[in-house]
C-alpha cells in the first residue's frame, strides 16, 4: 500500500513539473503573439499618450524579457528535476556531515546557497545585458556584488535563527509542534513587516522626506485625509540601480511609509505625483497591508497544519524522491516542491491584488483627479517601457496590477 502511494506521488510530482512548465511556456508564447500582433500600431485608446516609437520600444523590451524568461523556465524545470526525480536533494542530505538540528539547518542553508548560485547567472545577465541594452541599468558590478553579499548576510542572520527556532520546536513539542511553529513564524513575519521600512530597506537605499514647495500643501491635505503624517512620505534613491520608476507602501502602525522612487518623480507633474501618492495612501487607508497579513496568516496556518499531518508519513518523502524522514527535508519539500501544486492557484492571488488596485485607484480618484492619475500612470508605462497591451491569460497568472486598458477605462468612468 505504502509503496503504491509513493509511486503515485512520484508520478504526480513529475507530471506537475512537466505540465506546469509546458503551460508556462505556452503562456509566454501567447504573450509574445499578442505583443507581436500589436507591434505596428498604438492602440487607439492610447494615441494621445504614446508615440509609435515608445510603443515599439516597450514591445521590443517585453519581447526580449520573455525570450530570456523562456530559457529561465527551462532551467528551472531542469533544477527541479535534478533536486527531486534525480534525487539531488537526497544526495545533498546524505553527503552532509553532522547530526541532529545542526545537520538539518546545514542542509537547508546549503540548498539555498547552491540554488542561489545556480540562479545567479540569470540575474547577472538580466542586469548587465538585458537592462543595459534598453538603457535601464544604472548598477555597477561593484554595487551588484555588494547587494548580493548584503542580501546573503541578511538572509543568514534572519534565516538561521528562524530555522533553529522551528527545528527546536519540532523536536521539543511532540504532536503540537506545527501549531507552535506557526505562531513562531507568524510573530517573526510580523516583526519583519514592522522592521522592514526603518531597519531593512535602509540597508540598501537612502530615504529622505518628499519635499518641494509646490508639493507641500497638496501632500498635507492628502495625508491628513488618509490618517497619515507628511513625515511618512519618502523618496528613495532607486536611481543608483535602475532607471525604472515606481512607488510603494509598506509597514503598519507607527512604522508605515509611502515611498517614491526618485526615478518616478523626474518626469511627472505635481498633480500627477499627488494622484499617485493618493493611490498609495488609498492602499493604506483601505488597510491592504493588514488584510494581506491576515490572508498569509490563514495560508500559513493551513501550510503548517498540512506539515503536521505529513511530517511522519513515509510516502510524502519517498514520493518526492527523498528516502530520509527529517524536519529539514520536510521544510525543503514545503518550500520547494509543494509550490508546483499550488501554482495553479496563482490567478486567485492576482485577482485579489487587482481588486485592491482598483480600490486604491477609486480612492485616488476621489481625493485627486482621475485624469491626473491616468496621465501619471501612462507616463509610468512609457518611462518603464511597459507595453499597454497584454494577453489576458498570461496576465492573469503574472500581473498583480490590472492591464493598462482596464485600469484606464475604470478611471475614465470615475471622472
Ligand atoms: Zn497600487
Amino acid at each position: 500500500m505504502e509503496t503504491l502511494i509513493t509511486y503515485y506521488t512520484q508520478v504526480l510530482c513529475i507530471t506537475f513539473i512537466v505540465v506546469n512548465h509546458l503551460f508556462e511556456l505556452y503562456l509566454y508564447r501567447r504573450q509574445l503573439t499578442t505583443l507581436h500582433e500589436h507591434r505596428s500600431e498604438v492602440p487607439s485608446e492610447f494615441h494621445n499618450f504614446l508615440t509609435l516609437a515608445d510603443h515599439q520600444k516597450a514591445i521590443s523590451y517585453a519581447t526580449a524579457k520573455l525570450g530570456l524568461g523562456q530559457f529561465k523556465l527551462v532551467w528551472n524545470a531542469i533544477l527541479l528535476f535534478y533536486w527531486f526525480p534525480f534525487r539531488g536533494a537526497e544526495k545533498l542530505y546524505l553527503a552532509l556531515p553532522g547530526t541532529g538540528t545542526h545537520r538539518e539547518v546545514f542542509f537547508l542553508v546549503a540548498f539555498m546557497l547552491i540554488q542561489g548560485l545556480l540562479n545567479l547567472p540569470w540575474s547577472i545577465y538580466s542586469t548587465f545585458v538585458m537592462e543595459q541594452r534598453f538603457g535601464f541599468n544604472r548598477s555597477t558590478p561593484k554595487l551588484f556584488i555588494i547587494d548580493r553579499l548584503k542580501g546573503l548576510l541578511l538572509g543568514l542572520l534572519l534565516g538561521v535563527p528562524l530555522l533553529y527556532g522551528i527545528l527546536l520546536i519540532y523536536q521539543g513539542l511532540g504532536k503540537w509542534w506545527w501549531f507552535v511553529s506557526f505562531l513562531f513564524v507568524t510573530a517573526f513575519q510580523f516583526a519583519l513587516v514592522w522592521l522592514y521600512p526603518t531597519v531593512i530597506a535602509p540597508l540598501f537605499n537612502k530615504f529622505k522626506p518628499l519635499e518641494g514647495e509646490e508639493l507641500k500643501s497638496g501632500i498635507e491635505n492628502l495625508v491628513t485625509n488618509a490618517g497619515f503624517n507628511a513625515k511618512e512620505v519618502f523618496v528613495m534613491d532607486a536611481s543608483k540601480r535602475s532607471s525604472h520608476g515606481n512607488a510603494y507602501f509598506t509597514g503598519f502602525g507607527k512604522n508605515k511609509r509611502v515611498v517614491f522612487f526618485d526615478t518616478l518623480l523626474n518626469g511627472l507633474k505635481t498633480p500627477e505625483i499627488l494622484a499617485i501618492l493618493a493611490h498609495e495612501l488609498g492602499h493604506m487607508k483601505l488597510k491592504h497591508i493588514p488584510k494581506s497579513l491576515i490572508t498569509s496568516l490563514i495560508l500559513s496556518f493551513l501550510g503548517f497544519g498540512l506539515m503536521g499531518v505529513l511530517a511522519s508519513t513515509n510516502w510524502f518523502y519517498s514520493g518526492h524522491f527523498i528516502r530520509v524522514i527529517s524536519p529539514g527535508v520536510l521544510f525543503l519539500l514545503f518550500t520547494q516542491a509543494v509550490p508546483i501544486y499550488t501554482f495553479w492557484f496563482e490567478p486567485i492571488g492576482t485577482w485579489i491584488s487587482r481588486k485592491r488596485e482598483f480600490e486604491a485607484d477609486a480612492y485616488a480618484a476621489g481625493e485627486t483627479k482621475a485624469e491626473d492619475l491616468i496621465s501619471g500612470l501612462l507616463k509610468l508605462y512609457k518611462e518603464n517601457a511597459s507595453p499597454v497591451v497584454t494577453d489576458k491569460i498570461y496576465s492573469g497568472f503574472y500581473h498583480s496590477h490590472p492591464p493598462a486598458l482596464e485600469r484606464i477605462k475604470r478611471l475614465e468612468s470615475l471622472k
